[in-house]
Parts: structure tokens; C-alpha cells; sequence
């Protein structure tokens, strides 16, 4: 080979020790993973160096990783929460009618996502069922603190210009309860995302052995994720006295507890629950709060 040539890209799939990485090009290139730099993830800013895979055949290798920011992990009961994608922008919470969201889900998904510092959107699918109305308007609470809150339908095809709107910039990470619809909407946004589905080089010849747990489509100026792998998303690593940042209307009252480090539960002087009875923090998010501090601290994440 002439002369060793470097690409950076973004990580779209990882099948094992093998990913691709969309770098520019139409194609997304294929390459392996390497030991000095460790396991790469969906969403992974990579250099690339090429190698000789076979006599004249360029195939490439992962050289180099940038820092991560803004990442996602998924849950396990089990073992220790595993980094899934990586430079997230934007959550899309995906939230229905049916099946009737668990209780506290979509909180849990705002607070991973004010942890790392991502843009939470709710979207409320399946608009147009009987009563569908109704149960969005329950969700008023979040448009109050400052939330975007789209009514979608993947079936009408209500508010999905809107989400599109949204994804066309940065990186997009859907999330949601199973059967919400997360992949009906974005059957409807990406409607050729089987197309996109790369072929490996030949330069490697090698087929998938495993299937990736998410994949990044770019979708107009943005990159859309998909994860179909993940049943859910956790809540990382998130110490238990930080749970407020996902609770912007307890967070921001915080500093008028009479304790720094009030958990807001039987302390005198709470300024939280003061709120709560005052009905200015809703009894629904305090509740909420409360329990995701306790699943934490119990180390039921
Ligand atoms: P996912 O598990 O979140 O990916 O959910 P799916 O996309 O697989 O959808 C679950 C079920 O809900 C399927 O039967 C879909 O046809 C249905 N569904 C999805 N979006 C809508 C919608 O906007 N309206 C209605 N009525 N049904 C929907
Ligand atoms: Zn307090």
C-alpha cells in the first residue's frame, strides 16, 4: 500500500469487532475495532486509519476516538448500566394512550437526560385515538416547566413536520415504553431506512455475525438513532442527592431549605415541601422525585 491514509467519522452500528462509520462519503465505510483504543460506541467521533486488508485491498481501522459527551446508557437490573450511544443532542420521549405510560417513565427519562445535558422533547403518539385528548392534556404539567410537547400520530401523520423540524439538526435518540409507536414514527420519518442499511466492504469479506443495538441514520442535516435493541434506557450512574436536576421546579427552589443537603422528604425548613403544599410543585412530580431517589439509593436504579 502507498501510504497510510486517516478519515474521522461517527459511528453509525457496531456488529462486534466490526462497525460502520458514515465519514462524508455516500456509503458508510466499514472498519474494525481496535484494542488500544477500546470498545467504540453508536455515536463514537472516530479517526480511521486504512490498512492493507488483502494484496492492493484498503480496509480500515479505528486509530482514535474524540471525547464523549452527552451519553446514554442502558438499564440492567443486573449488571452494571453499559454506555449505548454517545454525543446525544436530543430525547425524544415517546409517551401514548396505549399502552398507558408507567408511572414516572417520562420522569425518569428527563432526568437522564438533564444529567447529560440533553434536549428532552416529549412526544405524545397516537393522537388520533378515542380519548387521546384527554390523557394529553395530563401531560400540561411538563409544557408548564418549559418542555417541548408534540401530539403526534405515526398514523394521521399529526405533528410529524414538527418532529421532523426538530430532528433535521444534531443527533435525535428516540425512547419510550414498548408499543408507544417509536417505530411506526419513524418508519414514517425515514421511510427508506432499509435502503440506508449498509453493505459491508467487500475489502473485509466479511457478513454481520451480530446485529448492532442501535444505528444512526443521517435524516437532512441531523442524525436520527435508532434501538431496536434496547428495551430500555437507565439511569446511569446518577448519584441519588443529584436526582433534582431532573426536577427543574425543585431544583431551582432548592437553596431555600434549611439544610444544603435537604432530601426534601422529613426535613425541617423544606422549602420543596412547602411548594408542594402551596401546590406550586405538583404532588404527581414530588411523588415521582421520591421514588426515583429511593429506587437509586436501594440500588434498584
Ligand atoms: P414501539 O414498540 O414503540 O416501536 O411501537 P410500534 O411502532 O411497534 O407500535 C406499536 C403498535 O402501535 C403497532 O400496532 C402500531 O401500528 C401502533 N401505532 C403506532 N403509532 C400509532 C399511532 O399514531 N396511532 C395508532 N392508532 N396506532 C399506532
Ligand atoms: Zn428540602
Amino acid at each position: 500500500m502507498d501510504s497510510i491514509r486517516e478519515i474521522e467519522g461517527l459511528v453509525r452500528a457496531v456488529y462486534g469487532e466490526l462497525i460502520e462509520v458514515l465519514s462524508g462519503t455516500a456509503d458508510p465505510v466499514a472498519a474494525f475495532q481496535t484494542r488500544s483504543v477500546g470498545t467504540v460506541v453508536v455515536g463514537d467521533r472516530v479517526a480511521l486509519k486504512s490498512i492493507e486488508v488483502e494484496e492492493g485491498e484498503v480496509g480500515w481501522r479505528v486509530a482514535g476516538l474524540h471525547k464523549r459527551e452527552h451519553c446514554l446508557w442502558r438499564s440492567s437490573r443486573r449488571r452494571r448500566s453499559q454506555l449505548v450511544v454517545s454525543n446525544v443532542d436530543r430525547l425524544c420521549i415517546v409517551s401514548a394512550l396505549e399502552p398507558p405510560p408507567r408511572e414516572g417513565l417520562i420522569d425518569r427519562y428527563l432526568l437522564a437526560a438533564e444529567w447529560q445535558e440533553i434536549e428532552p422533547v416529549i412526544l405524545f403518539n397516537k393522537m388520533d385515538l378515542e380519548g387521546a385528548e384527554e390523557t394529553f392534556r395530563r401531560l400540561d404539567v411538563y409544557a408548564t416547566l418549559g418542555y417541548e410537547v408534540i401530539p403526534t400520530s405515526a398514523v394521521t401523520g399529526v405533528g410529524i413536520e414538527g418532529v421532523a423540524g426538530l430532528l433535521s439538526r444534531g443527533m435525535s435518540v428516540f425512547v419510550g415504553h414498548s408499543g408507544v409507536g417509536k417505530s411506526a414514527l419513524l418508519n414514517r420519518l425515514l421511510p427508506d431506512i432499509d435502503l440506508k442499511i449498509a453493505e459491508l466492504s467487500q475489502a473485509t469479506g466479511r457478513g454481520r455475525h451480530t446485529t448492532s443495538v442501535a444505528t444512526a441514520h443521517p435524516f437532512r442535516d441531523g442524525i436520527v438513532v435508532d434501538t431496536p435493541g434496547i428495551r430500555e434506557f437507565g439511569l446511569g450512574d446518577i448519584p441519588a442527592e443529584l436526582v433534582s436536576i431532573g426536577f427543574r421546579e425543585i431544583h431551582e427552589r432548592e437553596d431555600g431549605c434549611r439544610f444544603t443537603d435537604c432530601s426534601h422528604r422529613d426535613e425541617p425548613g423544606c422549602s420543596i415541601r412547602e411548594a408542594v403544599k402551596g401546590r406550586e410543585i405538583s404532588q404527581t412530580r414530588y411523588d415521582s422525585y421520591l421514588r426515583i431517589r429511593e429506587s437509586i439509593e436501594t440500588g434498584e436504579g
